[in-house]
């Protein structure tokens, strides 16, 4: 019944006539097709007008029941699971071609027109569909997807977990995709590869509530940034209304978005961005991470979240234990860094710390082989009081009081230039990356990269690379060939070796131009990765070069931007593997050496 009439929304072009349809009762079936939502995410992408997209948003989600908010709201916007959330898909692109490969048997070249047409995947496979009949026929005699059918194959997708869990993911794939119309399989398609690009943001949907409901703004906000979960303030929001969001509080064990921080020049600019005075603490090149703390009567527990709010405790025992031992509190959530150092005090290179994180066997093993150090820098709830709207300032007070033995980053609070410089100076001398210049007056904002907390950052010596192949973008950037593979040579065998991609740092009009000269220099292009001659020089920044078993070189870099296109150099200019080997050697001269078992694995 409701099919007919919401195919029928697709091809509307009255804006309330559209609207009309999704709050008619025509949609409000016990459980809501999948086809609904990707209906709605057609229109809302047709619609360029911002309030327009929010309205069609806000009418689909009034029509859906309390069980379905949640999930309809996160797919809506693109994504399978909350942020806060553990799970992931952990499938990639090869797993869903090999399905497709199944299904459609698109010849190569299909896929590569197609590829260059739209640049996105889900489009791409919406045209497959359509040109497939087989596939047409067998969803018309199989009952319709619903949203929940969607959400639990894809936590079920989640949860498949040790040996044979790539053939399990693979057949609960197969088996949503023989379901699919063409237009579902085109938004499962770009839910499973994280890439919606309907014009629908988090940010969108959190207006669509205020205004569908006529709820401040701020209050959808503020219930976002503590839960992490746009679903469950959808859900609160259009069944429990303002109350519902009201009650939304801090508490342990539901990770917060870390805080980040913007770029500074200098010390001088981050002085005279904070009016004067600031904050500035050792910005220590470790690991991230939130540490959530409750005690009950015969127990405390600690769990301890990375910067991707992935939960690490079972790697870390020893800081459990620390935290457990020193810090007098019945329930906190602090923020720190975790650093490996060398014994003199040097930090060894983050990539030799991560292999710490990873480890979830033999841990104890591993304790030993790299030991940790935990630096703490914020306290965001004490004891059930939430402290992120107080300053920062008193954030610390309050931190310093309650962290016992645990060490703290160090911290110089000064509106003196020179000796901003010296501690800057030190921190560098001492193997960190710099500083990070915090206002005094400064609220905690989770998720948001604000000018309060700024980085003040030594910038490596900047490398002249050439471009040896590019790849379509995606979104916005889909028509430029904006991901460029970049090398350094080796002047011995004259063979470039890639470094690493990027498609930072050039503007709209750069990208215009260098596809033109990288399309000229095509030599062959393969999925979406045009290989081309190697002309085009960019200068190169970047933070670090790390060790990498993808690249032949050895070596990535990481971060890469470019900063300037080099139309005046010439690709026998480009900075040779030597010199960069070079420069990564000179990098342990401020870091710990790692010889025992970092360098060579
Ligand atoms: P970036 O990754 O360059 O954007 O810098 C932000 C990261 O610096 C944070 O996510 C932390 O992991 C790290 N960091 C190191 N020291 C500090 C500090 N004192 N305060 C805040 N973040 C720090």
């Amino acid at each position: 019944m409701y099919q007919g009439t919401l195919f029928k929304l697709v091809g509307m072009q009255d804006f309330e006539e559209k609207k009309g349809l999704l709050m008619s009762k025509a949609v409000t079936t016990p459980a809501t097709p999948f086809q609904v939502l990707a209906d709605v995410s057609e229109a809302i992408m047709g619609t360029s007008g911002r309030l327009e997209k929010m309205d069609l948003a806000g009418a689909f989600l009034a029509n859906l029941s309390v069980d379905e908010t949640e999930i309809g709201a996160l797919l809506l916007i693109g994504r399978p699971f909350p942020r806060t959330s553990q799970r992931t898909l952990a499938l990639d692109w090869k797993a869903l071609n090999q399905i497709l490969q199944e299904l459609l048997h698109p010849s190569r070249e299909l896929l590569n027109e197609l590829f260059a047409q739209s640049g996105d995947i889900g489009e791409v496979i919406y045209q497959l569909y359509l040109r497939s009949g087989a596939i047409r026929q067998s969803t018309l005699f199989t009952t319709p997807l619903t949203i929940q059918d969607v959400h639990s194959t894809f936590t079920e997708i989640a949860d498949a977990q040790g040996p044979g869990s790539r053939k399990r993911k693979t057949t609960l794939l197969r088996a949503l995709f023989t379901r699919a119309s063409p237009l579902e399989a085109k938004y499962i398609a770009k839910l499973l590869v994280g890439d919606q690009r309907i014009g629908f943001s988090a940010g969108m949907l959190e207006s669509a509530i205020a205004r569908t409901l006529n709820i401040p703004l701020d209050l959808v906000r503020r219930a976002n940034m503590l839960t992490g979960n746009i679903g469950e303030v959808t859900r609160r929001a259009f069944h429990e209304g303002s109350e519902g969001l009201e009650k939304v509080e801090l508490c342990a064990f539901v990770p917060l978005l870390p805080m980040l921080a913007a770029q500074a020049e200098d010390v001088k600019d981050a002085l005279k961005i904070h009016d004067g005075t600031s904050a500035f603490e050792m910005k220590l090149d470790g690991a991230r991470v939130q540490i959530h703390l409750q005690r009950a009567v015969n127990q405390t527990q600690i769990r301890i979240y990375s910067r991707r709010l992935t939960e690490v405790t079972e790697s870390l025992p020893d800081l459990v234990e620390l935290v457990g031992n020193q810090v007098s509190l019945q329930s906190c959530i602090l923020e720190g860094e975790v650093l490996s150092q060398g014994p003199d005090g040097r930090p060894y290179p983050f990539q030799y710390l991560m292999r710490r994180f990873r480890r979830v066997h033999n841990v104890e093993e591993m304790i030993a082989e790299i030991p940790v150090t935990l630096y703490l820098f914020d306290l965001l709830m004490e004891d059930g009081n939430v402290l992120i709207d107080s300053p920062y300032q008193v954030r610390r007070k309050r931190l310093e009081k309650v962290s016992g033995a645990v060490n703290l980053v160090e911290q110089l609070v000064t509106s003196d230039f020179s000796k901003a410089q010296s501690f800057f100076d030190k921190a560098i001398e001492a193997g960190h990356e710099g500083l990070v210049a915090k206002r005094l007056d400064s609220t905690y904002q989770p998720g948001k990269r604000g000018k309060v907390w700024l980085k003040v950052k030594q910038s490596m010596e900047t490398l002249d690379l050439v471009i040896i192949a590019a790849e379509w973008g995606t979104g916005r950037r889909h028509r430029w060939l904006s991901d460029y593979h970049l090398a350094a040579q080796d002047p011995e065998t004259g063979e470039f070796h890639m470094l690493g991609k990027t498609f930072k740092g050039l503007t709209d009009a750069e990208f215009e131009e260098i596809t033109q000269h990288l399309l000229d220099l095509k030599i062959e292009q393969r999925g979406g990765i045009v290989t081309v001659h190697p002309r085009i020089m960019v200068e190169v920044e970047y933070d670090e070069i790390q060790q990498s078993p993808t690249y032949k070189s050895g070596m990535a870099l990481r971060f890469a931007r470019i900063k300037r296109l080099r139309y005046d150099k010439d690709p026998n200019e480009a900075d040779t593997i030597q010199h960069v080997q070079e420069l990564y050697d000179s990098q342990f001269q401020r870091k710990a050496a790692t010889n025992r078992v970092g360098r060579t694995e």
